[in-house]
């Protein structure tokens, strides 16, 4: 994983140098809540692995980190009950999907209506 920053915030959450809010945990995953959420349900889930981008989880991801990830998915759709209400998955990738944190993380949202999935610009 050459372009792995073992330095970005979500690498030292899981060295446990930096706290945060779990919610589910599995071999392969954790889910913590958002620092700054923007719906009563915004929890990140992130593969224990170093893995920057959806392209490299899934190119260089095992079957067990790839399972365990959608199981962690589940859970906390499950843990938080906005299964039946609905939420939004998303997943930030690189510069032009507005990715900050330069480990995999994908935003479960919900708890409200999250409104349309993209402002027009322009
Ligand atoms: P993204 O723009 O997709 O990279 O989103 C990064 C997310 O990480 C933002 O929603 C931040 O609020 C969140 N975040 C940054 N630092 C922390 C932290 N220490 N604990 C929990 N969430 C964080």
């Amino acid at each position: 994983m050459a372009d792995y920053d073992k330095g970005n915030i979500f690498a030292r959450i899981l060295r446990g140098e930096i706290p945060n809010d779990t919610v589910f945990e599995n071999a392969h995953a954790l889910a913590f809540r958002d620092i700054q959420p923007q719906a009563p349900t915004h929890v990140l889930v992130i593969p224990k692995g170093p893995y920057r981008t959806w392209h490299d989880f899934a190119r260089d991801g095992t079957a067990a980190e790839h399972s365990a990830f959608v199981q962690a998915v589940a859970a906390v759709t499950t843990a938080d009950s906005v299964e039946a209400d609905g939420y939004r998955l998303i997943v930030n990738n690189g510069d032009n999907g507005h990715q900050d944190v330069p480990h995999l993380h994908m935003h479960v949202l919900g708890g409200r209506p999250v409104g349309p999935m993209l402002k027009r610009q322009g």
